[in-house]
Parts: C-alpha cells; sequence; structure tokens
C-alpha cells in the first residue's frame, strides 16, 4: 500500500537531522550517563533561573495574573501588553522606529523560520521562489522547513586561516538571482559560531535592496538579548526589508517556546494570519514572566552581568579543553569562537566522514553533532562539509573536559587519511 500521505505531509514528516538531533537530545537526557555536547540547550544557570522563581512567585502573588496565563488564549499577535513593551524595548535599546504593529509572538523561534519561510518563499504565480543562506554551515533546523521541495540555496563561504589553530568564514557575495524571495542569517550563526561583521552585513543588506528581496536575522543567541556575541559588533539599525527573530529560548526558557518576529507591519499581519491557522494563539508563559524584566530593564542587566559573562567563560574553558586534549595532534583546527554555545572543529585530514565520527563517540558516550547536517541549499559538493562537527560547550565544565578527552582519543585513534 503507498503511504497516503501528501506530497506536503511527505516533505514535513522526512527523515531529517534536527529530528534526530532533537531525540538524541531528549533520549540521553533521559537515560543519562551520555556526555552531552550534541543539542543547543541553554545552561541552567542559578542566577537566570532565581529571576525566573522570583517572577513566578510574583506571579503567584499577583490576584488574577496566574489565572490569567494559564487560563486565557492570547491573540495570533500575542499578548498586547508584551508587544507593547517589546516595541519600547527595542526602541529604547536599538533605537528601531517601530511600534506594536511591527511585532508578533511566535511558538519559539523555529515556527517564526518556518511561517517566514513559507509565507515568502516556495512557488509563485507557477514560478519557484527561494530562501538563500549566504554564508554555510547554518542552522540544522532551516534544512527541511520548506512546505516545496529544492526551496533553499546557498553561498559557499571562504575560509581564512587564523594562527595557531583557528579559522574564520568570510561571506564570499554571489548574486542573488530573480528566483530568490530572501536570504536568512543566524547571528551568530549556530553551528560554527561565526557572527557575520558589521561591513559583511550592510553589504549584504544593499544587495538584498537591490534585487528587492528581504533579509531575515535570526538572532537567537544575538543582541540584544540573550546577547551571547563576543566579538565587537553592532545590533543592525532598522530598514524595510530586513525581517528580525528573537527567541527567549537561549535565555533559559526554551520549553516556553516563545519566538519573535520583528517586521515591516505587513509581514507581522500575515504572520498572525499564519499563527491563528497553525497555533490559533500564542503561549502566554514566557510573556507573562518576561514582561516586566524587559520593561525594568533587569534583562538587559542580566544578559550583560550574567549570561554573556557565562558563555564566554565556558567558551574560554572548552578551547582550552580542546587545545590540551589535541596537544600534539597537527590536523584540527576550530573556528574563532564569536559567540552562540558551540565550538566547531574542522578536521580536514580524518579518514572517516563527520557522520561515522558522531557514531563512534556516541558508542563511547560522547553526543556531538555531525556537521554535514548544516549545509542546507549548496548545490555543489564541498568537501569541508564532512570534515566538521559541532561541539556544545553549555553543559557542566567537567563533562566537557572528559568529552574533549574522549574526542581527541577516538580522532587520535582513527590517524589521518593517505593524501
Ligand atoms: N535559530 C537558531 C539559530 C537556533 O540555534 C535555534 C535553536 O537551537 C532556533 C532558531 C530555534 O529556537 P527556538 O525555537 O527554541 O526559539
Amino acid at each position: 500500500m503507498e503511504s497516503g500521505f501528501s506530497d506536503f505531509g511527505e516533505k514535513l514528516s522526512a527523515h531529517s537531522g534536527i529530528y534526530d538531533l532533537m531525540e538524541d537530545l531528549g533520549s540521553a537526557l533521559s537515560a543519562g550517563g551520555m556526555i552531552m555536547m550534541g543539542g543547543g540547550n541553554p545552561a541552567h544557570i542559578p542566577a537566570v533561573e532565581d529571576v525566573w522563581r522570583r517572577r513566578l512567585e510574583e506571579i503567584l502573588a499577583t490576584p488574577g495574573a496566574m489565572e490569567s496565563m494559564l487560563g486565557d488564549y492570547d491573540t495570533p499577535r500575542g499578548r498586547p501588553d508584551f508587544l507593547e513593551t517589546m516595541a519600547d524595548f527595542l526602541r529604547n535599546h536599538l533605537q528601531w522606529p517601530i511600534g506594536p504593529q511591527n511585532i508578533a509572538v511566535t511558538t519559539g523561534s523555529q515556527t517564526a523560520n518556518y511561517l517566514l519561510f513559507n509565507l515568502l518563499a516556495g512557488s509563485r504565480a507557477g514560478s519557484p521562489r527561494r530562501i538563500l543562506f549566504p554564508l554555510v554551515p547554518e542552522y540544522i533546523g532551516y534544512a527541511g522547513q520548506g512546505a516545496v521541495p529544492d526551496m533553499f540555496r546557498a553561498w559557499r563561504p571562504e575560509i581564512e586561516l587564523r594562527a595557531p589553530d583557528t579559522f574564520k568564514y568570510r561571506a564570499a557575495f554571489g548574486e542573488i538571482t530573480p528566483d530568490i524571495a530572501a536570504l536568512c542569517v543566524s547571528r551568530p550563526t549556530n553551528p560554527s559560531s561565526n557572527v557575520i561583521t558589521d561591513n559583511e552585513l550592510s553589504t549584504l543588506s544593499k544587495l538584498v535592496a537591490q534585487a528587492d528581496a528581504r533579509l531575515i536575522i535570526d538572532h537567537a543567541y544575538g543582541q540584544p538579548f540573550p546577547g551571547v556575541i563576543f566579538s565587537d559588533v553592532r545590533p543592525p539599525a532598522w530598514e524595510e526589508h530586513v525581517i528580525h527573530t528573537f527567541s527567549l529560548s537561549k535565555l533559559g526558557l526554551p520549553t516556553s517556546r516563545t519566538g519573535i518576529i520583528v517586521a515591516d507591519e505587513k509581514i507581522i499581519d500575515r504572520i498572525a494570519r499564519m499563527n491563528a491557522q497553525v497555533v490559533l494563539a500564542t503561549s502566554t508563559i514566557g510573556q507573562t514572566i518576561t514582561r516586566p524584566l524587559f520593561a525594568s530593564g533587569e534583562l538587559t542587566r542580566l544578559c550583560s552581568d550574567v549570561v554573556r559573562p557565562f558563555y564566554r567563560q565556558r567558551s574560554e574553558a572548552a578551547l582550552a579543553a580542546l587545545r590540551e586534549s589535541f596537544a600534539g595532534y597537527e590536523h584540527y583546527r576550530v573556528h574563532e569562537c564569536e559567540g552562540a554555545f558551540f565550538l566547531w572543529l574542522w578536521l580536514p585530514h580524518l579518514p572517516v566522514s563527520d557522520k561515522e565520527l558522531y557514531a563512534r563517540l556516541k558508542r563511547r558516550g560522547l553526543l556531538v553533532v555531525p556537521g554535514s547536517y548544516f549545509f542546507p541549499g549548496l548545490q555543489q559538493p564541498w568537501e569541508h562539509a564532512s570534515q566538521c562537527i559541532r561541539v556544545t560547550y553549555s553543559s557542566n565544565p567537567t563533562a566537557v573536559r572528559r568529552g574533549m578527552t574522549i574526542l581527541a582519543d577516538e580522532v587520535r585513534t582513527l590517524g589521518i587519511k593517505d593524501s
């Protein structure tokens, strides 16, 4: 018997890297015993969790607040008071000339991307319209999000080698062909932790405006919250053709499933209507917990005084552990760690693929993510894509050190391929 599923159903339920990643994460967490350096779970930062606990106590102590949070549907674009507060926050912090009409809440920023990609791209008057990733590797979660096949394209970046053992991707600008509806870049980028520079971003924005397309910037780890960027860059200025997505997840609220889109009013109206179809109303818990923190400035202080220094320190500890474990082994490079929660390791002489290395490490109790999942839309084969792995350092430093030792030991055992 045939599957009986529609093309759309087949497409969305097809096997995907993001599904494997989240399954691995969930089952390893519940089974225990694994060193979790795979998924992008935020760390449990005590000073941040104290704030969530205090906010929940305040909600419980405020007559009607808990009842409203749990018992009232929001509008399909979010809670009106949250939208007002978010607009004030972005006006004050980034000088964006926006109001609540420019903001929609979504069920996590994963859904924000899904709705935006399929709003802008797919098929239009019978012609294909696509999303272009201007700098791969890019977020694994984008790869399967097209409602139609063949929705993504990508530009292959240049690799700048840096001493002693690092590298950085540089945007290699190509042509924005008429089928491209929008470009999308995460800043910082999951998986490489690359932060596209101010100059690169402004060149991209100009190219996009000339091509009458749009530019989506995914700030899941970025500015102004949670602010996990270590390089010296500015948040982008407001431009009509640029769409911004944010998330409360990496602040430490991933289960609140709260994403935020900030864009031109026409886009936001469409997103609100799509929300009504797909999820009916947005999730209220994250909005209720954080609204007063955005309004009072406490959230900004939390990001700059706690969240960013925490991840910076973890990234430095992870890099030190990596270098110690790989001491004497010359055939690795790591991307400059410019933000997010990851080290992106390049092993150009490994005799096995990234997927084989992943499977071997899993058997030894270490979860990482194979790099080849992170190149959506690339049309030409690029051997670099199967020479990288992503290693998350947000879990506890002792486990990360142990994980690095296992990783380096496995890599040494495998040796290098004959050239
Ligand atoms: N964008 C990027 C770059 C991410 O890394 C993630 C999650 O890891 C998301 C979006 C989706 O996050 P959420 O749906 O929890 O907001």
